[in-house]
This record gives structure tokens, sequence and C-alpha cells, in this order.
């Protein structure tokens, strides 16, 4: 395991200007993920070595806030393939362009009744969901949400298809202007993992934001410390008294779960339809299903292993 910063640069309104910055600090732009947002605007992600100099040339050059234009700085820590191998449980995410949300105001649909009533933590995505069609690719059989949801069709979908736990974790999308089904499913859990924070390193609350912070749970605001990286470590007698039903027979974890912990902060559940958005969680895979979505997403999923303690 390496040590590397991870670096996002975003809201950029011209590609032109962001390459021109990037270029002064050193950084060839195209070497990497350029990714044009939402609305308009161009952002770009990237992992650079910890003592890799441009790290700092870049904090110089893209101060926070400047003209909306945002900056991120963290630390990440890089697992080597063995490392990635020997994982029984993997946190997964992607270099993918994000695309829009699923959200209340998009058209999703959710279960509320584990959920967290002054911020919805625990909602879970129903079947029929509503998504805007148009923001999905037409070539890929893999898309991701703005809040790192992953959305998946084709091959991918079928492969994971063989697993017969699917039903609990593959859930079907919908157009949310005509209302049909769309061929597209969202990776998205019924089963929720103990709480990780209590045990593991690298936790952090986001900056407390009086509209967001949970009157209840605070389970909302959960994300990446920018000082250390994330260590999960989660004890296997939890797992198994979370997860239950969910843990295949002679297998160890389940093949999808759901953090405890959400992000994206959140609105009230208050019985109208003015939720805006419902918390979102992380999402862990078992080492048999990381295998299929590596098969397919290649160098755009990375894997964070968890440490599972006796
Ligand atoms: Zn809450």
């Amino acid at each position: 395991m390496k040590l590397v910063r991870g670096i996002w640069v975003s809201n950029f309104p011209s590609r032109e200007r962001l390459f021109r910055e990037l270029n002064k600090v050193g950084v060839d732009p195209k070497e990497e993920d350029i990714i044009r947002g939402i609305r308009d605007t161009w952002s770009w992600g990237t992992r650079l070595p910890a003592d890799d100099p441009r790290v700092a040339r870049i904090e110089a050059t893209f101060p926070i806030p400047r003209d909306g234009i945002g900056l991120l700085i963290s630390c990440q820590a890089e697992y080597d393939q063995s490392e990635i191998d020997a994982a029984e449980l993997l946190k997964i995410s992607f270099s993918v362009r994000s695309r829009e949300e699923l959200a209340p105001y998009m058209g999703a649909k959710f279960d509320y009744s584990t959920a967290c009533p002054a911020c919805g933590s625990g909602g879970t995505l129903l079947p029929g969901s509503g998504f805007p069609a148009r923001a999905l690719p037409a070539k890929r059989t893999c898309a991701v949400t703005s809040l790192t949801v992953l959305l998946v069709t084709g091959d991918l979908l079928q492969d994971l298809r063989q697993f017969p736990n699917s039903e609990q974790w593959l859930v079907q999308l919908a157009d949310n202007k005509k209302r049909h089904p769309l061929p597209w499913h969202a990776v998205w859990s019924r089963t929720t993992l103990p709480p990780a924070f209590t045990r593991s390193k690298g936790f952090a609350l986001q900056p407390d934001d009086p509209r967001f912070a949970c009157s209840i749970c605070d389970r909302n605001r959960w994300a990446t410390s920018f000082e250390q990286p994330y260590e999960y470590v989660y004890s296997r007698e939890e797992v198994r008294k979370a997860c239950g039903d969910a843990i295949p027979e002679a297998h160890t974890v389940p093949d999808v779960a759901s953090t405890w912990e959400r992000d994206g902060c959140g609105s009230p559940i208050d019985g109208s339809a003015t939720v805006w958005r419902v918390p979102t969680p992380y999402t862990f895979v078992s080492q048999r299903v990381y295998r299929i979505l590596r098969k397919h997403m290649k160098k755009h999923l990375y894997g964070d292993p968890a440490t599972l303690v006796d």
C-alpha cells in the first residue's frame, strides 16, 4: 500500500482554461481524466504520489474558493494487486464521468421505513426509480451518479445477475419523463454494514452546515478525512449480526452491502413531496463481485480492502 494524493478540480467554465492552468503546474491534462460535468462545467481529477512536487503547485494555483472553482486534495491509499486479491470485502470507487443524481427531485423513489426521519439516512432505493435517460451513456455498460452510485447495463448487468442474491442489490431504473423501464440498474444494497467509524481510521464528519446537520442521527455527513486515508476495519461478529441472511451460505461477507455512513446531506422526510435528496451509502462488495466489476470496468474501478477482525 502506498500513499497518494487524490486531486479534484471542479466547475471550470471552459476546457481550454482548465488545460492552460494545468500546463502551468507541469501536468499534462491529456494524460489524465478530464470529465465534462453536469451543467456544462469541466472537472479534472488525478492521483499523484504524496511526495510529488506538483501537489503543492496545484494547491497554489487553484485557491479555494475562486469563481466557484473548487479544489479538493485528499489523502488516499493505493493498494497493490496482491492486497486487492486477498481482500474479502472491498469498498468500490470509480474514475468515470459522473451523471445526474438518484434523488427524489429527479424522480427516484425510496423506502423510508428504516430511515432517519430527520435526514433520510437509511432510505433505500426502490425499483422503478426515475432517472434522466438522456444522461446515460449510449455505448458503455457502466455509469456513476453525481453521488457515486454505480449504474450498470448490458454484459456487466448480465454478469452481475448470475448472483442468486442480485435482486437484493440491483434496482431497475425508469425514464423519469416517459416512465418506461430502462435497461439500466443501480447497485444499491438493502443490506447495511455496521457503523465503520467506531473502529476505522480516516473518517471525518463533513463541516457542519446548519442546512444539512441532522438533529437525530448525524449519519449523513461521514466522508474520508483529508488528513489521513481511510482504513476500514469491521468486526466479523458485527458484520454477521448486521448483514444476517444476506451473507450467502459458505461465505463470510455479503456480496454487496451499503455502508451505515451516508453522504450527501439529505433533507427532512416530512411526509410531503418536498424531500430533495436522500443521503447515499458507499458500497462494499465481495471479492467475487469485485472481480466481475474489474473485468468490465478495468482501470476505472478502485478497491479499498476492509480489514475484518475477529
Ligand atoms: Zn438523521
